[in-house]
């Protein structure tokens, strides 16, 4: 799953979690529920990178943008839930950068074993508006307060 989508997962997390260990556990719980759905992956490196630095870059983006657009209060319950959803696939940079990850391997085993891709990147695309609308309207109905 591409991971400005469980950005924007672990944001809806973080606007409902009571507390920040709460936010971390559900934003982990989040990454792995939703690695379980079948969802794009390649293993053409070359088209697989392609996407991830694309990916990276707008996850990075999402979660500044929501960060900003969050009531204060909120905002470290938030970056709770975006760490937890997305730290899992933190592997996948370390491997690149630095060739191996520091995750121990049981994590990664049990990561890598719940994946289930197909070359259907446009879902990706659909699951990320979905998730937008929903984040968008968490956001504006919190700032109501
Ligand atoms: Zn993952």
């Amino acid at each position: 799953m591409l991971i400005t989508n469980h950005v924007l997962a672990g944001t809806l997390v973080g606007v409902r979690a009571p507390s920040l260990p709460l936010a971390l556990g559900l934003g982990l719980a989040s990454h792995f529920a939703m690695d379980t759905v079948p969802h794009w992956g390649v293993d053409d490196q070359d088209e697989y990178l392609r996407v991830a630095r694309i990916d990276g870059l707008t996850g990075l983006g999402v979660s500044a943008a929501v960060l900003a657009a969050a009531p204060a209060a909120d905002r470290v319950r938030i970056a709770g839930g975006i760490f937890g959803a997305c730290f899992p696939d933190t592997n996948q940079v370390s491997a690149h950068f630095f060739g191996r990850t520091f995750h121990p391997a049981w994590f990664d085993g049990f990561h890598n074993v719940i994946q289930t891709e197909h070359g259907w990147l446009r879902q990706e695309v659909i699951v990320a508006g979905a998730l937008s609308v929903v984040v968008v309207a968490s956001l504006v109905n919190r700032r109501r307060g």
